[in-house]
């Protein structure tokens, strides 16, 4: 295969230049980091499961009317995306008590909220990502307010398609984080989801054991931590056709 250019290489992923203008490739990782880069290690298969969650999740979320970045899946790591300008702002919406939110107010995990709260966060790893509000993000220029009502708007719509999903799949979608790109076609402009939705970026637990499937195994070292992502995969029917035993991924990645 050629070797293409490097765009960008984030934590979990890598961005490569695409086939043509307007496109990259998102290479899926097995690296996985958390409390900003304290923590690091590999779970063999990540990427791949990722890649293929992921995927699957943008697509039936597409299928509702909700615009994403995602072209098509290439192989088992890669998938074609539209090149957009991310919006530098996370979106994180919540169901349940769980995280920061839990730290934060000293809730209980686990405790439901009366409604889901959405709250938004400046995307810096410097900064260690600080909560923001709407004044922030139109203030310093990072989003229009018209741009925040879009995301808003469809992040709520985001989170009751993907709650009912995972309920069909017995698993509680506790809270996730999304983030959004401006897509440029012609002089117009729009909002569209971005980056992954993954067991990395959401809390599902099992809705019978309250059992963690996702990143807080890592986080927690919980351990069985492929072994959560790959359950979340088979219960939507996704698992790759060739099976675990080829997931580990090449040495160099090109
Ligand atoms: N999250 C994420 N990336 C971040 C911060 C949070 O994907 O940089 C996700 C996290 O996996 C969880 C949700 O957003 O599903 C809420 O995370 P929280 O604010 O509780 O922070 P954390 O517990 O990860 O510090």
């Amino acid at each position: 295969m050629a070797r293409r250019r490097q765009i960008y290489e984030g934590k979990a992923k890598v961005l490569f230049e695409g086939p043509e203008p307007g496109t990259l490739v998102q290479y899926f990782k097995d690296d996985a980091t958390a409390f900003n880069n304290k923590k690091r290690g590999v779970i063999t298969g990540k990427g791949v499961l990722n890649n293929r969650i992921s995927e699957y999740l943008m697509s039936r979320l597409n299928e509702i009317g909700i615009p994403t970045h995602l072209v098509r899946r290439l192989n088992m790591r890669e998938q074609l995306i539209r090149e957009v300008e991310i919006i530098p702002v996370e979106v994180v919406v919540r169901n349940v008590v769980a995280g920061s939110l839990a730290q934060r107010f000293g809730m209980a995990e686990g405790t439901p909220l009366p409604r889901s709260i959405v709250e938004l966060y400046y995307k810096s790893d410097e900064l260690n990502d600080p909560m923001v509000t709407e004044e922030h993000i139109t203030a310093f220029g990072w989003a229009t307010p018209q741009e925040i009502d879009e995301l808003m708007s469809m992040a709520l719509r985001i989170n009751d398609f993907l709650s009912g999903l995972f309920l069909g799949i017995e698993l509680r979608l506790v809270d996730f984080k999304i983030e959004f790109g401006r897509l440029w076609e012609g002089d117009q402009v729009r909002v569209v989801l971005a980056d992954e939705i993954s067991p990395d970026s959401c809390r599902l637990w099992d809705m019978k054991t309250n059992e963690k499937m996702d990143k807080d195994r890592f986080r927690r070292d919980l351990g069985k931590v492929a072994e959560a992502y790959q359950e979340v995969a088979r219960r939507l029917g996704i698992l790759p056709e060739s099976g675990p035993r080829d997931m580990k991924g090449p040495d160099t990645m090109q």
